[in-house]
C-alpha cells in the first residue's frame, strides 16, 4: 500500500505517519525530515535548503524528488510507503507518478487531513520533541507527565523546529494554499481522495485512518 498524507503544516501528518508505521509496518517518507537531516549533516543539499526552509518557502522540486527516488530505490517492494509532506506542488505530483511507475508501485490513497487553519498556528508554535527519541509534545495540549522529562525515554533534552515560529508558519500555510492544495483535484479525478477530520483528537484521527486503510 502506498499513500499520501496531505494537509497544511500542523495538520498532524507526522504524528499520524508515525502511528501508521507502527500499525502497518509501512515506511514514512517525510521530505521535511530528510531535509532537516541534510541540514544537520551540512550536506550540499542541506546547505542549499536551510535558508529556504527557515523562511517557510519550498525547496526545489528536483531536490525533493531526488530524495524520494533514493528512498524508494532503497526500500523493499513489499514495504508500503507513506508520503508525508510530499508531493507539495503540481510538478512534484507528476514526478511522484513517474517515480512510482519506475519503482513498480501504485498509489492507493490520498488522504487529506482537514483542519481549521486558525487553530494551526497555536498547534505548531507550541510543539516540541524529545531530542533523544523524537516523542512529540505541546506546551498546551500535551505536556510531559513530569515537567522537563520525556515520558517515553526519560531524557531531559527537548528541541523546537526553527521554522515553527508564527511568521514562518504563516508563510508555510500560504505556500500550502497556493501550491499544494491545487494538486488535490488531480487525485480527485482518479477517485482516490478521502478526508479525515484532522481537528479531532489524535486517537480519533488514527481510528479514522484505520477505517479507511482497513
Ligand atoms: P515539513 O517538515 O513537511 O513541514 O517541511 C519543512 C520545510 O521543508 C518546508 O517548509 C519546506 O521548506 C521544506 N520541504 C519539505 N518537504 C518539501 C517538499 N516536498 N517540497 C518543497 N519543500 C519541502
Amino acid at each position: 500500500m502506498n499513500i499520501i498524507l496531505l494537509g497544511p503544516p500542523g495538520a498532524g501528518k507526522g504524528t499520524q505517519s508515525a502511528r501508521l508505521v507502527e500499525k502497518y509496518g509501512m515506511r514514512q517518507l517525510s521530505t521535511g525530515d530528510m531535509l532537516r537531516a541534510a541540514v544537520k549533516a551540512q550536506t550540499p543539499v542541506g546547505m542549499k535548503a536551510k535558508a529556504v526552509m527557515d523562511r517557510g518557502e519550498l525547496v526545489s522540486d528536483e531536490i525533493v524528488s531526488e530524495l524520494i527516488d533514493a528512498e524508494l530505490a532503497a526500500m523493499s517492494a513489499e514495504t508500503g510507503a507513506i508520503f508525508d509532506g510530499y508531493p507539495r506542488t503540481e510538478a512534484q505530483a507528476e514526478s511522484l507518478d513517474s517515480l512510482l511507475a519506475k519503482h513498480g508501485r501504485n498509489l492507493d490513497h490520498v488522504i487529506e487531513l482537514a483542519v481549521n487553519e486558525d487553530a494551526l498556528v497555536e498547534r505548531i508554535t507550541g510543539r516540541f520533541t524529545c531530542v533523544n527519541c523524537g516523542t512529540g509534545y505541546h506546551d498546551k495540549f500535551a505536556q510531559p507527565k513530569v515537567e522537563g522529562v520525556c515520558d517515553n525515554c526519560g531524557s531531559t533534552e527537548f528541541k523546537r523546529r526553527p521554522d515553527d515560529n508564527e511568521e514562518t508558519v504563516r508563510t508555510r500555510m500560504a505556500e500550502y494554499r497556493a501550491k499544494t492544495a491545487p494538486i488535490l483535484p488531480v487525485y480527485e479525478s482518479r477517485g482516490i481522495v478521502s478526508r479525515v477530520d484532522g481537528m479531532a483528537g489524535i486517537d480519533e484521527v488514527t481510528a479514522g485512518l484505520g477505517n479507511l486503510l482497513g
